[in-house]
């Protein structure tokens, strides 16, 4: 019998519409011939439900993002075996209902509640396989604070931060400005736990920190702060688990985001939004050493976090040339159109190839402690 695939999106991040988006591309390309889908969708608070199996439904139309709606499908939870886990409806007034089982997860979740580990957790939990990093991978990569750490642990140079905590900035806000003041405007405000730009803001003077911090607050209550890298190049490269049992990761081409001088930087619209914001140059034109440096810089980043799978991992280059390990993602943006592919299929790895080979990564990984 074809393996049972559980594509998983939305779910209760800011990101979810970019996930929905993600999952319509992956539903897409999976090949049918060989693998059979469950398109589980997380509403915005957190129900599980069985959506149709209509990529067309997963896209951006008429300017609407895509999202997932209790209405559209039947409350699911799943439940793990051995190694399989089964999809059951579960409702106050229903008798639970096997819809039947699935062989591997694929988590197309961004951020809180899915990029984070919460989601690994419970499928560890359940004794169910599923694609991408681990509980603890994914939760150190979510979290820019303990990515830092664990990245200056490692040797591996980061940008100058702060973190200011919950109780810090309601009792001693002074202290919170003199830390920021500490390591120089201009300053990068962001929720810790975040992504796809979400909450973020350049912040050039003083003034502007409140504002900013109430910003990233609505996201998460604890907030980075990291000195600007002026006039870098932001570049990026992708990581993906090899197939063959303990060979060494793969590291895709470098790539650049060029950002339109318009943007003060690659934000959720030059994302997403405006494709005339940011280019990405793929590969970059750079020397060939130096490009080399940066994947193997990635190598040991994804290493350092113990991820397991594929990651994005992206880089500053500073005007002197040296290198800065900005930030590692472990489901990063896989529409066709985003960089994690776009990286691949300029290493020769095409789209549905790609999706191809996470599930069968994930297919072949021993349950329990690895
Ligand atoms: P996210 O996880 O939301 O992608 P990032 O930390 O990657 O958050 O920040 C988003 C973007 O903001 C980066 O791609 C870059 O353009 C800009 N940025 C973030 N931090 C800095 C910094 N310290 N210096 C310069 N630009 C930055
Ligand atoms: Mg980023
Ligand atoms: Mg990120």
């Amino acid at each position: 019998p074809r393996p049972r695939v559980a594509v998983v999106f939305g779910g209760r991040s800011s990101e979810h519409a970019v996930s929905c988006i993600t999952a319509g591309s992956v539903m897409r390309a999976i090949d049918r011939s060989k693998y059979d889908v469950v398109p589980v969708g997380i509403t915005l608070d957190g129900e599980w439900v069985l959506e149709a199996d209509e990529p067309a439904l997963l896209a951006v139309t008429d300017g609407r993002m895509p999202s997932v709606s209790a209405a559209d499908g039947q409350a699911v939870v799943l439940l793990g075996s051995s190694s399989r886990g089964s999809l059951v409806t579960l409702s106050a007034s229903e008798v639970p209902h096997t819809l039947g089982e699935v062989d591997v997860v694929f988590p197309l979740l961004h951020g809180p509640f899915g990029e984070d580990g919460t989601l690994q957790g419970l499928l560890e939990m359940a004794g169910i396989r599923y694609v991408g990093a681990g509980v603890l991978s994914s939760a150190v990569s979510m979290d820019k604070h303990y990515m830092k750490m664990i990245f200056q642990a490692h040797g591996l140079p980061v940008v100058p931060y702060a973190v200011l905590s919950p109780s810090e900035w309601a009792h001693d806000r002074s202290a919170c400005a003199e830390t920021v003041a500490s390591l120089g405007y201009p300053v990068f405000v962001k929720p810790c736990r975040g992504g796809s730009s979400i909450g973020i803001t350049k912040v050039s003077r003083p003034e502007g920190l409140e504002a900013a911090v109430e910003l990233a607050r609505t996201y998460d209550p604890k907030v980075l702060v990291e000195a600007a890298v002026e006039s870098a190049r932001e570049l990026e490269c992708g990581v993906l688990g090899s197939l063959t049992p303990g060979a060494l990761p793969e590291v895709s081409v470098v790539a650049e985001i060029v950002v339109d001088p318009s943007r003060e930087f690659y934000d959720f619209d030059a994302k997403y939004v405006s494709e005339e914001d940011a280019k990405l140059i793929v590969p970059a034109v750079m020397e060939e050493g130096d490009a080399v440096a940066v994947r193997r810089m990635a190598a040991q980043a994804f290493a350092a976090v113990s991820c397991e799978g594929l990651a994005r991992v992206d880089f500053f280059v500073q005007p002197d040339g040296r290198l800065l390990l900005n930030e590692i993602n472990t489901m990063p943006g896989f529409t066709p159109m985003s960089m994690f592919p776009r990286v691949w299929a300029a290493s020769g790895v095409e789209y549905p190839e790609l999706v191809d080979r996470l599930v069968q990564l994930a297919l072949q990984r021993p349950t329990g402690l690895r």
